[in-house]
């Protein structure tokens, strides 16, 4: 169960509740969010909520069964929107494009990509600073000078960032010149970085576990939410399962699942939900179609000189492309 509380609330009005619902063995969490103050509550008796919900100081009162609660649907009649400013708001109706490397390598890449974007109407930039690597050995970003670099430029064509952060010690550091933080498919399940993300008023994007479940990417969204960020969107980048002729099985299914199951806006990753470039654009086209708000890609402006991740990354002429299409088709989302 949800109650949502009126932002006056007395203290003894408060206590009322929390007796009232104790007096039932139910638990109870605060949750102070950016815009709402909420208390998750959790028993095993069927409460009537008309016994509670006429308490002084409520605002209204949700019965959730789902064992997320914040995130779910069942609750919120309106889908969340995230505004990011200059008229950029994800989850208003019209596809959400994210574009750019798979990681920042030279303020030269840097400045073609943004022309790239600029030219072709994207408003976000995607790149990786740091990088995990399956390998050691392998990439592992410029780290903060390459953020700094990538700021610098999308900044002066008014173009947003999302990046990675990796672990919490980072977030502080970052925060200046991020829009948006994503957590990458191997961060999905790292809660000491939910929390922390919880306790930011910046936009996070989550995205799926390597084998993450679609339960548990909503408890990890959950995280987020019940730590007091509501700023929230989430991410089908793939799983990993029997099959190895392509990177991960993209599951098309889950975003249709987690806009039933869930208010927050859902993003799909082609790049690496499939990991081989020529078939990117068409599950970028097929995740719009089965109702993403968005879809993050990569781009280079060339691939195969990529520092990683060039095999699933589009050239301009292929992005330009998807765009044209993505654009004859918006009527039809
Ligand atoms: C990325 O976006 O570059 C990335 C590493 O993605 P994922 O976490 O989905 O593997
Ligand atoms: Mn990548």
């Amino acid at each position: 169960m949800i109650i949502q509380l009126q932002k006056n609330i007395s203290s003894a009005d408060i206590k009322i509740i929390y007796q009232t619902l104790e007096a039932q063995k139910y638990s109870v969490t605060k949750v102070n969010t950016q815009f709402e103050n909420y208390l998750i509550c959790i028993g095993k008796v069927d409460i009537d909520i008309r016994n509670i919900g006429h308490l002084k100081g409520i605002k209204d009162i949700h019965r959730v069964s789902d064992s997320y609660k914040l995130v779910s649907r069942k609750w919120k009649t309106d889908y969340t929107k995230i505004d990011l400013g200059n008229n950029i708001i994800i989850g208003n109706g019209t596809p959400t494009m994210m574009a750019g490397p798979c990681s920042i390598e030279s303020e030269e890449q840097v400045s073609k990509i943004v022309e790239h974007l600029v030219k072709n109407n994207i408003h976000i930039m995607r790149g990786g600073v740091f990088k995990p690597r399956s390998s050691p050995y392998a990439f592992r970003g410029l780290g903060i000078d390459g953020l700094k670099m990538m700021h610098q430029q999308c900044k002066k064509n008014n173009i947003k960032i999302i990046t990675e952060v990796m672990q919490v010690s980072q977030i502080h550091e970052m925060i200046d010149y991020v829009d948006i933080f994503q957590v990458g498919a191997r961060n999905s399940q790292n809660y000491n970085l939910l929390d922390a993300l919880g306790e930011i008023d910046k936009p996070v994007l989550i995205k799926r576990g390597v084998s993450g479940t679609i339960e548990e990417l909503l408890h990890s969204a959950e995280y987020i939410f019940s730590k007091g960020n509501e700023r929230l969107m989430i991410c089908e980048r793939g799983i990993r399962t029997f099959e190895t002729i392509y990177r991960n099985t993209f599951d098309i299914n889950a975003i249709q699942v987690l806009k039933d199951k869930s208010h927050l806006p859902v993003i799909a990753d082609p790049s690496h939900g499939i990991g081989i470039r020529e078939y990117v654009p068409k599950i970028a086209l097929a995740s719009l179609f089965a109702g993403a708000d968005g879809v993050i890609y990569e781009v280079h402006e060339k691939p195969e000189e990529a520092y990683s991740d060039g095999q699933q990354t589009l050239n301009f002429m292929e992005s330009e492309n998807l765009i044209a299409k993505i654009n004859t088709v918006k009527e039809l989302l």
